[in-house]
This record gives C-alpha cells, structure tokens and sequence, in this order.
C-alpha cells in the first residue's frame, strides 16, 4: 500500500469515546487504513492500563479490516515512518485544542519533514466529549450510553465499583 494510503491516529483512548470513534470512520472516507496508535505515557495517569485501551478500542472498531490498532512508545513520527507512513491525524474540538496541537504538529514536523499532521473537526454532536469528561460522569454514577458504547460503559461501571469497594 502506498504511505499516503495509511494515517496513523494516536492517541491516550483512555478510553475510547463516541467522539474518537466518529474520527476514524470519517477518516476511513480519506485513508485506505488507519492505525489507531495508543500511547503508553508514563506520564499521564491512566484508568486503563494499555491492553485494556487497546481491547476496547479493537472491540468497538471490529467490523472494519481497514482499522488497525496499536501501542507505541518513544517518538510519534518515528513510529508513524516505521509503520509506512506519512500521515498523523489528530482531531480538532474546541479552540482550546489548538494550542497544544500545533505545537506538537510544528514539533513533529521539525523532528520529521516528511510527516504531515492532518486535523479533522469534530462532528457537532462530540464537540465538547472527552475521554476526562466521561471518566467524572462514570465516576459519579452518571448515564454515558451517549458518549461510549456498550463494551465501555461495561469497563468503566467495573472500574468504578472496584474502586468504592
Ligand atoms: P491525547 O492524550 O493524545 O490528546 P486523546 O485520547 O484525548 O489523546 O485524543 C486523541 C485524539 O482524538 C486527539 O487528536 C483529540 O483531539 C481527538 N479527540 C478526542 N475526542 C474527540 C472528539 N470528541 N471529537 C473529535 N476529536 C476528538
């Protein structure tokens, strides 16, 4: 397959939302695959460990061949040539995503010339969806039907029971 064919989509998926999902089968219309790259930051505290993510994220994206999904550690723009390659797609919420990616599109295109971050605008209904959002809504009992889908909201509710037990 030719590199501008595959797009990788990183990310912490922790875990993965209605909002992310939407990204990928809207990328699936430019891309010929994507592979959704999940970060193992040792910085970030996570919910999810990295298999769990991974799981979720294979499980809600199943039906479709053209979706890969992955773990990478150390630099993105390497990882993102290693896989073929020239592609990171990234989405765009509100104007406070900004900020922060574009820096870290500039950074990756100082590391690597050749990699291109591409940004996609969120779907009006996901506007204001993110993983930290769902996580508090789950925390305190909330209803996240709309925001997850099932194989999630099951992952979260036995998360948050086992930690008020
Ligand atoms: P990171 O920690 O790298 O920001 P996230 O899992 O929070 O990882 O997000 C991964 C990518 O998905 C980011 O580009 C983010 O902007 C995008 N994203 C997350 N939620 C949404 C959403 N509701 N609509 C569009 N893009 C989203």
């Amino acid at each position: 397959m030719s590199q501008r064919q595959i797009a990788v989509y990183p990310g912490s998926f922790d875990p993965v939302t209605y909002g992310h999902l939407d990204i990928i089968e809207r990328g699936l219309e430019v891309f010929e695959e994507i592979v959704v790259a999940v970060a193992q930051n040792v910085e970030k505290k996570s919910l999810f460990t990295t298999v769990e993510r991974i799981a979720l994220i294979r499980e809600a994206v199943s039906h479709n061949p053209r979706v890969r999904v992955d773990t990478f550690q150390g630099l993105l723009v390497d990882y993102v040539v290693g896989q073929g390659a020239r592609v990171i797609l990234r989405g765009l919420r509100a104007v406070s995503d900004f900020e922060y990616e574009f820096q870290i599109a500039q950074m990756n295109h100082n590391l690597r010339r050749e990699v291109e971050t591409l940004f996609m605008m969120t779907s009006v209904p996901y506007g204001y969806l993110s993983s930290s959002i769902v996580k508090e809504v789950a925390s305190l009992d909330g209803p996240v039907e709309s925001l997850v889908p099932p194989p999630v909201q099951k992952a979260l509710a036995a998360k948050f029971s086992r930690i008020r037990t």
